[in-house]
């Protein structure tokens, strides 16, 4: 799992070579505001199910607050607290104009019926209602929440403050969704290893062999456009396991298979993986897409990737990031990595703010030209100050969002 302190290391190893003062490094870590509520329902059998809701609003510096919804049953306030972090430094990279802010619901959404889920989200705007806003703070999906939530939020909030899409992002297409985005995530990752790999000189994505970890939405993305940049997907995994092929997996068809099945496992012809096993595996690039903190002090000294590439958010813990580092094992950060998805999150609230539709080719082309442009500039200072990419981007969101809090005055 990954906590607000986990987030701070980082952020105070670049505050230190930035030489920030104490007053403004107090005032960019302390978040804006954490709110907890009751979201108790009454689930399907007449029986009375309670469930606690989170938001941390981090920091609104520069423009409304923004991040994912995460329904998941070891979601607390803590890794609420570092994901909401997360997401004002990772905003701050790719130069979007919002600050950070995520959240959820501590409840495992498998657990609990199709009707149960729209119960408890809409319960849950209710609590929220009057702290988010087109303005103020707008969710998106993550962990365990999909376009189908975010439509029932957008309709609760609706009939409370009026029509208001803008008011979240990652909504169906034909709810004002935006073209591109469930799949922005994945996409992100790809466009972002491809930089990665250039600045490296490590080549090309053709013929680069990957393992993933998770395969919910920026896991199955992720792997589709691999396959399609003719990359070789090794293994993939799941919460239930995984599947390996040395040859490469047929993940067109494993995408069915996990569609039908609900898990990766089953699918017929290849190897059986675990978690751990794919974390080890010998490939060129590694990249977990799932929950936080699985590179740890004891598996980090045995991973065999060359690279590694942080689709999930916070997947290094910082003693697996100094180990990894020490073994010469770049890794491209989640702040930039993953910020794919919030970029075309930016790209839909705008054209629900505008009343106005971007057809695909425009969004993945600014995508590819937001992360291209975010790439140069962590590269740029990594070189300049001989840090790691993590350090880089760190002093790049604390440059901007610093400048911005400075402006604004107290
Ligand atoms: P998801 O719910 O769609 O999928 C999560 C996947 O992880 C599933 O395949 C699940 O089985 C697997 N998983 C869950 N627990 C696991 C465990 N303990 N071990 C192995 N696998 C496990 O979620 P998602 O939206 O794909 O998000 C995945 C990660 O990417 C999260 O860290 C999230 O914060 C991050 N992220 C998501 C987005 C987005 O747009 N959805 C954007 C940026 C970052």
């Amino acid at each position: 799992m990954a906590g607000f302190e986990e987030v701070n290391y980082y952020f105070r190893r670049a505050a230190r070579i930035m030489d920030l003062s104490p007053r403004v490094e107090k005032l960019l870590i302390t978040p804006f505001r954490e709110v907890k509520v009751d979201v108790s329902i009454s689930l399907d059998s007449g029986e009375l199910g309670t469930f606690i809701g989170y938001r941390v609003q981090h920091d609104r510096s520069r423009g409304p607050m923004k991040g994912g919804l995460r329904y998941h049953p070891t979601l607390d306030m803590d890794e609420a607290l570092g994901l909401a972090s997360l997401m004002t430094w990772k905003n701050a990279v790719v130069n979007v104009p919002y600050g950070g802010a995520k959240g959820g619901i501590a409840v495992d959404p498998s657990k609990i019926s199709e009707r149960e889920l729209e119960r408890l989200t809409r319960r849950f705007v209710e609590q929220i209602h009057d702290i988010i806003g087109p303005q103020i703070d707008i969710p998106a999906p993550d962990m365990g929440t999909n376009a189908q939530v975010m439509a029932w939020i957008m309709d609760a909030y609706s009939k409370i403050h009026g029509f208001s899409p803008a008011v979240v992002t990652g909504k169906p297409i034909d709810l004002f969704g935006s073209r591109g985005r469930e799949e922005a995530t994945g996409r992100g990752v790809v466009y972002a290893l491809e930089e990665f790999l250039k600045d490296m000189g490590g080549g090309e994505i053709r013929g680069k062999r990957c393992a993933i970890q998770g395969f919910g939405n920026v896991g199955s993305w992720a792997a589709r456009f691999l396959h399609k940049a003719g990359a070789t997907v090794v293994a993939v995994s799941d919460q239930t396991g995984g599947v390996a092929n040395p040859e490469g997996l047929d993940v067109p068809k494993l995408v069915e298979h996990a569609k039908r099945a609900n898990a990766v496992a089953g699918f017929p012809g290849v190897d059986s993986i675990s978690n751990e096993e794919l974390l080890v595996s010998e490939v060129d690039v590694l990249i977990p897409a799932a929950v936080g903190g699985v590179l740890t002090r004891e598996n980090a000294r045995h991973v065999r990737a060359r690279y590694v590439v942080e689709a999930a958010n916070a997947p290094t813990t910082p003693e697996a990031d100094e180990i990894l580092t020490t073994r010469g094992i770049p890794i491209l950060p989640d702040i930039y990595a993953n910020a794919g998805g919030v970029t075309v999150s930016y790209f839909e609230w705008t054209q629900n703010i505008q009343q106005f539709t971007w057809e695909e080719p425009k969004i993945t082309a600014e995508l590819r030209r937001y992360m291209s442009e975010a790439y140069a500039t962590l590269s740029r200072v990594a070189r300049e100050r001989r840090v790691p990419l993590r350090t880089a981007a760190f002093i790049v969101a604390i440059g901007r969002v610093g400048r911005a809090t400075v402006l604004r005055g107290l």
